[in-house]
Order: structure tokens, then sequence, then C-alpha cells
């Protein structure tokens, strides 16, 4: 017999997890309050069968009715654990009985009174497989039933049961039962058994039974079948599941933390042995773990964020894993998308009270030499850079940067990182800076302070030149102001309306 033959509740207080429809039941037929019709509703495997059964050797008890069936007379022998069945409860799987002559034959019976039994019990199981001329045929019985007869209706689809025939029905509807609660009616199970199972097993049991108390046995007696001596192995158990040894995924994710490549491609490739969905949720998991782990001490570090941006990665990825690719491509994209978060850190501004050594060793080299002493200091440090960076540049930039053209640069902390200003002597010579060489000069430059000075620092231009006139944008020029600025910029190299309106399509650094 299987785990759930043998551990089928077959009174109220055993049923798992639904303790506010036993209880509604339980009360309502001990004050007498029986219906003829009900409509049990829910997720397969959670006790809505179980649950019609016991309610009819409620009703047929020879000492009842009563919600505490007395287990000794014939009626409730017949309906226990193992019991043959009862003549006067008639289960019908309305899966395989779902044509209109079905439904004539049931109506037929339901005309014959209880054999033996105070009522003749009819539990239709997958009730909404009864076709609509099905439901048709019985609704007249339902409607008005004979003395003694009641209809138990289980479904895990209410909303195809006719509604008129569902309006007359009492109707309860099933949860999934609740992971802690699980736990323990595994715990009971297992030692009932004689099998020593930890809380990682019967954890990973809960996961895999999704809340049906039919999966989780049957999750269960696999792993009892396949053990070895009278304990549950955990890496035993994840392997009959199929799933990721633990220490397989940690070691993984670690290695995308720590930025090692070639550790995390191995390891990623002996990950694609094994199913995508158990590969990501085993990801995800140990994320989730040490995500909780990072916040309860306080979070918020480079850690934290980096376990963040994994979750995301592993999240936007995972649709690549239900294309008809090699698992072994799309598991080195989403490795090589993991790894980049241990090497573009979230920028840090230089200048913030000086953060612990060690954090300071981890960030990449141009933001850990970020000066630490007094600002004055700093600014020279940055001037310096500043310089070095100007001459690194190819000559058609220079020559917009000279330092006749670009007199003042400062250095400005501002939200999540530095602002590199410029302020050039002339509205014209910052336009030329952000037109000329087909407005790749910001461009360059960006990248270069990148390299330079880290992901954290960005180039601005001033609102206003060192000549005290105001810079209007580009991109806010009328046509006349664009002419203008057209025939200014030609005395210097020729360019046209249309080629400067062209270019305002673009992005301008400016302001
Ligand atoms: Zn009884």
């Amino acid at each position: 017999m299987s785990l759930y033959g043998k551990y089928r509740p077959e009174t109220f207080p055993e049923v798992i997890g639904q303790d506010l429809i036993t209880s509604a039941l339980s009360n309502a037929i001990d004050n007498s309050r029986i219906s003829q019709a009900y409509l049990f509703s829910g997720p397969r495997g959670c006790g809505k069968t179980s649950c019609a059964r016991i309610l009819a050797r409620c009703l047929n008890c020879a000492k009842g009715p009563t919600s505490r069936p007395c287990g000794e007379c014939e009626s409730c022998l017949e309906l226990g654990r193992g019991g043959t069945g009862s003549l006067d409860v008639m289960e019908i799987d309305a899966a395989s009985h779902n044509s209109v002559e079905d439904a004539r034959n049931l109506r037929g019976q339901v005309q014959f009174s209880p054999v033996r039994d105070r009522y003749k019990i009819f539990i239709l199981d997958e009730a909404h497989m009864i076709s609509t001329q099905g439901f048709n045929a019985l609704l007249k019985v339902v409607e008005e039933p004979p003395k003694n007869t009641v209809f138990i209706f289980a479904t895990t689809a209410p909303e195809k049961v006719l509604a008129t025939i569902r309006s007359r029905t009492v109707h309860y509807s099933f949860r999934l039962v609740e992971p802690g609660i699980m736990k323990k009616h595994l715990e009971r199970v297992c030692d009932q058994e004689g099998v020593e199972a930890g809380s990682e097993v019967l954890d990973m049991v809960v996961r895999q039974g999704g809340g049906s108390v039919r999966d989780s046995l049957s999750v269960l007696e696999e792993l009892i079948n396949g053990r070895e001596g009278d304990e549950l192995d955990p890496e035993r158990c994840r392997k009959i599941l199929g799933l990721l040894p633990s220490d397989l995924v940690e070691n993984y994710l670690e290695a995308v933390l720590k930025g090692e490549a070639a550790k995390a491609y191995g390891l990623g490739e002996k990950m694609g042995a094994f199913e995508p969905s158990a590969m990501m949720e085993a990801l995800l998991e140990s994320v989730r773990e040490k995500l909780v782990e990072e916040f309860k001490r306080g979070g918020g570090g480079q850690e934290t964020s980096k376990l963040l941006f994994v979750s995301e990665s592993v999240k936007d990825y995972s649709s690549l894993f239900k294309l008809p690719l090699p698992q072994g491509l799309s598991l080195d994209l989403l490795t090589s998308k993991l790894l980049s978060s241990s090497f573009s850190p979230s920028p840090q501004p230089p200048l913030a009270s000086g953060g612990a050594p060690e954090e300071a060793k981890r960030l990449p080299p141009s933001v850990s030499e970020r000066p630490s002493g007094q600002p004055q200091k700093a600014e020279a440090e940055f001037k310096a850079k500043w310089e070095r960076l100007v001459s690194s540049l190819p000559e058609e930039a220079k020559r917009e940067m000279t330092a006749e053209k670009l007199p003042k640069v400062d250095f400005k902390q501002s939200q999540g990182g530095w602002a590199i200003l410029l302020t050039f002597a002339t509205p014209l010579d910052q336009h030329a800076f952000a037109l000329r060489l087909d407005r790749a000069i910001p461009k360059i430059v960006s990248e270069a302070v990148r390299k330079e000075f880290g992901s954290g620092f960005s180039i601005q231009a001033s609102k206003k030149a060192a000549n005290g006139e105001a810079v209007t944008k580009v991109k806010d020029m009328s046509t006349s102001e664009l002419a203008r600025l057209s025939s200014q910029m030609l005395s210097e190299s020729p360019m046209s309306v249309e080629e400067i309106a062209e270019k305002v399509e673009g992005k301008v650094v400016e302001g």
C-alpha cells in the first residue's frame, strides 16, 4: 500500500491543514444541519476526496450522524482505511463517467433508497469533467433530491461546474497545506515508518510536494524506497529527486561573486547536467539564503548589491533556458553575466569618510586609489589626473580642450558620484566641444574619465561660459540660432545647419 493510502485520514481531526473546513463540517453534523449537496473544491491532493469519504462515514455511522464516527460499526469499518467500501456510498470518477448516459444511470440509482444505512451518498470526483448535458440530466435530482440522498461534488475547477448545480450546494474551498504543517505531518509519518529524516530532507520534500499531501507523501515514499539504512541522507535524496548537490551551487555562486572565471565556467558546465528549472531554483534558493543573512547582519554593502545583481540576472536570463538552445550555451552566457558583477561594482563616492581597508582592497584599482586625505590634496590629485587624461586624448579632441578654450575644470561631489565640471571660455567653444568630430569628443572624454577616475565620475558642462554668457543647449536652439552657430563654426571648419541639426538628435553632453 502506498504511504498516501496508509496514512489517509479516516476522521476529521486526522485531516492535515484544512482546520476551518473540518471544524465547520463537524459542527454542522453535530447540529443536524446536513445539506443534500456539497461542493468541495481546491488544488489536487489536499484532502477533498478524503473529506468526502469522512463526511459519508460520519453520516452513516450506526451511532451517528456524528462528527466522531465510532469506527466499529459495519459502515465505519467499510469506509475506513483498507475497508471494502459501502453499498450505500457510491464513488464515481466523473473523468471516466462523464457521458449523458452515465448521468442518466446515476439518476436512476438515486431513486433507490439506502440498502442498509441512513443515507445514500454519491461522491462525484473530478466533477468538472461532467459535460453540460450530463449536469443537465443531473440537475433535477440535485434540485429535488429524494430524502436521505446526499451528493458530494469534488473538483479542482469549481467554475466549470454548472452554476445551477453549484448554487444548490454548500461550497467548501480547500487550500494547499502550509509548509510548517506539512513538515510536522511528514515528521510524524517518518517516525511511524522508523525512518530518520533531518530538517533539510523534510524541507526538500515540502518544497517538492508543493502543498499537496498526496504529492508530498509520494515524494517521501520515493526517498524512503531509495534510501540506504534507516537514515535519509540529504545528498542522496537530492540525487534521487534530480536536484543539484548543495556544494555545487554554493561553489559556483562563490566563484562568480569572487570573479573566478575559470572555476565558474567549469562548475557551470557541471550544473548543465541538471534540469534548468531545478538549477535555477537551487541558484535562487542559495542567493536568497545569503541575502537574508546579509540583511539580518545589516546589509547594504557591496556583497548585498552583488547578490541582488545575481538574483536579478538569473531572473532575466531564465527565459534563455526555455529556448531550444544547448544548455551549455545559455549557462555560459549566464555565468558571464554573473561574473560581470565582480568587475563593475556600484559607484562609490570617493571621499565618503574612508571605508574599511578590506573593502578598499576589493574595489578595482581606479577607485581604491582614491585620495583619502584632505579635500585640497584630493583636488590637486584630481587635477593632475585630469591633465594626464587630456594629454592622452587624440589630437582632434585635445584641440577643443586647450587651456584657452577650456580654462576651468572643477571637481564637484554630487549624488552617487563625482562630476567633473567643464567651464568653456565662450558658448561657441562649448558647442564645438559637443559637436565637432562627429560629436565623438564627449564620448571619448567620458571613456577616458571612466578609465582614469573610475565609474563614479562623469563629465558635465557648465551652464555659464567663463566670459559670463549663458550657454544655450544645442537641442534648445531655434533654427536661426543654429544657423548663426553654424556660420560661426564654419570659420574654423565646414559644417552645415543640417549637419548641426542632425547632430542635435544625438546626445550632447552639456549643462
Ligand atoms: Zn460507526
